[in-house]
């Protein structure tokens, strides 16, 4: 399917690796440039390097922390006037209710909330005034089924889920639309950091985890960042442009509702 985006641009936050980098190379599939970010010079290099090979795109990097203003302004600058935006970030770290103390929430809520509402006031305006753009924001699994040890990530997703709900209705008018993606469990970096808890926790190897979470999927094993990349991909095409608001689940069956 063409997917109708060739020749637009888009920026695609904390990208060197995982589901990030999974959007970032499906973009670039249908011929998309990029600005890619991510913190780590090196990886980000390497993967934009990748894409320009596989794809024949170009595509720009702005190695910065997109969780400060300094990051952010970093990677503004160098958006320009973007037609697409893919916010992500790194995830909070998992905890217990009682340990996280305010300068925890606070850096959650900038990570996973404030960012992602920063880059879309920045970039939204020029999108709704050209009268097109995409934004895709990566979320989580816990939005609809909150992860108890992961209480960090609960909250500050659930923020961002609530201006996103609003914001995208009433921007839609302008075709814009801004929908958010969540992500259960997926074979990247942060999967694997997670499931080193579970080997340290139980005493067993990372294999040995990997096996017992993928056996509480109904799919039977984990996403792809390829998976997850196509959707992203979707979602910025000419033919998602009568989506708005939504929150869509990949989560291979993971979380059992109806509707
Ligand atoms: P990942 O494999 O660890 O990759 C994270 C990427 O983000 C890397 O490229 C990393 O590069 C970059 N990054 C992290 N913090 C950044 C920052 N402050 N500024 C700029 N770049 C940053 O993680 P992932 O699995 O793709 O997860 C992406 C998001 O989805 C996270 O918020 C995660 O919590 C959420 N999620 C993932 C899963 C899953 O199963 N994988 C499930 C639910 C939710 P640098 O370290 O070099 O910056």
């Amino acid at each position: 399917m063409d997917l109708g985006i060739s020749g637009k641009t888009a920026v695609v936050c904390a990208a060197s690796k995982g589901l990030g980098l999974g959007c970032a190379e499906a973009l670039a599939s249908a011929g998309v440039k990029l600005v890619m970010n991510a913190r780590g010079a090196e990886a980000l290099d390497a993967s934009a390097e990748t894409i320009r090979q596989v794809h024949g795109v170009q595509v720009t990097t702005v190695a910065a922390d997109v969780t400060t203003a300094e990051g952010q302004a970093k990677l503004l600058e160098t958006a320009g006037d973007a037609d697409i935006l893919i916010n992500n970030a790194g995830g909070p770290p998992p905890g217990m209710w009682h340990d996280w103390n305010r300068d925890d929430f606070i850096a959650a809520l900038d990570a996973n909330m404030l960012t992602p509402i920063a880059m879309i006031k920045a970039l939204v305006p020029g999108m709704m005034e050209r009268g097109w753009g995409r934004v895709v924001n990566i979320t989580s699994q816990s939005v609809k089924a909150p992860i108890p040890v992961l209480g960090l990530s609960n909250s500050a997703r659930a923020g961002l889920t609530g201006y996103v709900a609003g914001t995208s209705r009433q921007v839609a008018r302008s075709g814009v639309t801004i929908n958010n993606l969540l992500p259960g469990i997926h074979a990247t970096d942060r999967a694997d950091a997670l499931d080193g808890g579970v080997v340290k926790a139980k005493g067993i190897t990372l294999d040995e985890a990997r096996a017992e979470r993928a056996a509480t999927i109904p799919a039977g094993r984990y996403g792809t960042r390829q998976e997850f990349g196509a959707t992203c991909a979707f979602l910025c095409s000419q033919h998602a442009g009568f989506i708005i608001g939504q929150n869509i689940l990949l989560d291979g069956g993971a979380t059992n509702f109806t509707i």
